[in-house]
Formats: C-alpha cells, sequence, structure tokens
C-alpha cells in the first residue's frame, strides 16, 4: 500500500510507504487532505521530483479499471472504480412523479409536443454520466492536461474545438482536451487561427473538421485530424516544429532532451527541475 502525497502547492509527487508518511504527520510536516485514497500534503519546500509513469485504462459502461506503474514496473495505484447504472431508472421515476403530480394538481393544459428540442452535444443521460466519469477520474490523477481555463478559451475563440463524439460527430459541451503543458498554449492556439483563417479564405465549413487528439508525443505537438481540406496538415506540421524548439512549461526557448526512453520539450531550467538529460544520440524518427 502506498500514501499519495501533494505538494506544498498541491501538485502531485510519487507516492510513499505509510511508515514514512507517519513519521512526516507525526512531526507536523504533513497534512490530511484526503483520505479516500489516502493524501497527504507536504508542508515544507521540497525539489518536486517526479518519476514518469504510465497509466493504463480499461474503460467500460459498469466498471472502469486503471493502473498506473513506473518504467521499474512498480505498480503504484490501481483501482477499479463502478460506474452508477442507476441514471436512467431515476429519470424515469423522475418523470412518473412529475406526470403524476402536474395531473394531479395542475389545471388542464393542451398537450404541447413540436417545441421540445434537444441541446446540441445531447447524449442520453446515462452515458453522459459515464464519459463524466471518465474524465472526472482521469483529473483526479493528474493526468497532463493543459489548464482548463486555458482549453475554454480555445473553444471560445474557435468553436470547432469544442469535444465532438468520435462516432456520431454531436458536440460534447466541453473543449477538446489538450494532453500537453501549459507552455504550449500560445502554439496551439496560432495553430488553430491559421487553420481558421484557411477554411474562411476557402470558404469552407469549419465545422466539417474533426479533431480526434491534441497532445504531446516524442516531445513533439501532434494534433490528430480527420475530414480536413488542403493545407491543413502543412499547418499542423510547420507548428509541430515548432513546438519541438518550445518549453511544454513555460513557454520559453527549448530542446528535446530525454530521461530513459521518455522524450520531453524542456527549456534549461524546466530540463533540470524535473530530472532529465539534454538530448543527445537518440534518433526521433527511428
Ligand atoms: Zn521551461
Amino acid at each position: 500500500m502506498l500514501v499519495y502525497v501533494v505538494s506544498m502547492e498541491g501538485k502531485p509527487l510519487m507516492p510513499c510507504k505509510p511508515a514514512k508518511a507517519r513519521k512526516l504527520l507525526k512531526n507536523k510536516k504533513a497534512k490530511i487532505v484526503k483520505y479516500e485514497p489516502f493524501t497527504i500534503q507536504l508542508l515544507f519546500e521540497c525539489e518536486n521530483q517526479i518519476q514518469e509513469c504510465v497509466l493504463g485504462i480499461d474503460t467500460g459502461s459498469k466498471h472502469i479499471g486503471m493502473a498506473v506503474i513506473t518504467e521499474q514496473g512498480n505498480v503504484l495505484y490501481r483501482a477499479e472504480a463502478e460506474l452508477r447504472q442507476d441514471i436512467k431508472e431515476n429519470i424515469e421515476t423522475r418523470k412518473r412523479l412529475r406526470q403524476a403530480r402536474r395531473n394531479r394538481k395542475t389545471r388542464y393544459r393542451k398537450p404541447r409536443f413540436l417545441n421540445r428540442k434537444r441541446k446540441e452535444g445531447w447524449l442520453p443521460p446515462s452515458i453522459q454520466s459515464r464519459i463524466n466519469a471518465h474524465i472526472r477520474l482521469l483529473k483526479c490523477l493528474g493526468v497532463d492536461f493543459m489548464r482548463q481555463d486555458l482549453e475554454e478559451k480555445l473553444m471560445q475563440d474557435f468553436p470547432w474545438m469544442e469535444a465532438k463524439h468520435i462516432w456520431t460527430g454531436k458536440k460534447l459541451d466541453f473543449p477538446t482536451p489538450c494532453e500537453c503543458e501549459d507552455g504550449w498554449f500560445n502554439i496551439i492556439y496560432n495553430c488553430c487561427k491559421e487553420i481558421d483563417d484557411l477554411y474562411k479564405s476557402k470558404n469552407a465549413n469549419i465545422n466539417d473538421l474533426i479533431i480526434y487528439q491534441v497532445k504531446e508525443k516524442y516531445g513533439e505537438l501532434c494534433f490528430y485530424v480527420g475530414n480536413y481540406i488542403d493545407g491543413v496538415q502543412e499547418i499542423i506540421d510547420k507548428h509541430k516544429k515548432e513546438s519541438a524548439k518550445t518549453c511544454e512549461v513555460c513557454g520559453k526557448y527549448g530542446s528535446t532532451i530525454y530521461k530513459g526512453s521518455w522524450l520531453k520539450t524542456l527549456c534549461n531550467k524546466h530540463t533540470k527541475e524535473l530530472g532529465y538529460e539534454q538530448f543527445k544520440e537518440f534518433e526521433k524518427n527511428a
């Protein structure tokens, strides 16, 4: 069993053994912030050393399985979350009670049935609840997502950045998650702006564009898109190159470096802080 640890600023750190946690708590060097799972917060400054970990998720309609392991293969976190199965029933009960109440207590009203409209991006409540649960759990684990207000700004300026359902293309009412750190916000923003301008200049409908994923891969920014027009891929490639020279954390000039087999683009300061080494002989496109 491990105890989860967050730093003074609330950033997740590597977990520790219960014995160490007890010592820290006894010496008033940490406080308990959560009991389920048991999490402590350090009350002193530390170097915020963290290691790269891999998260595996088994999604499903009744259970979500999750595990986090380190590069050495140690299991840090294991969880199975049970999803709510009562949404549909609850909503039907609500409907029945409402109908009965209106029938009982209100004057006669003409039936109205042709003026109902579902909000764009509507999904059945049971499915919506499942999607929300997945996102909630991922955010709990501190998966690298860009800050929410930055994601929302993207969606505000480029409404087509709203996440869409992969099968139906329906809008989902939240921004496409950017699975990278905040330093690349400007690059993502400029990339969107150029794509937006391209569609305008060609009089094409940008809502046809599908964005599958925006993420960091091999230290570079990746935009996975579908159903695009000529020129989009060139814009994306241009910004991918840009990201290989930009620190993913702070947005300053940086270079691609590695730790073990992990690549990340960082400036000198963050290279030291996060414990990476300078990029030397690793063939990136091998
Ligand atoms: Zn930096």
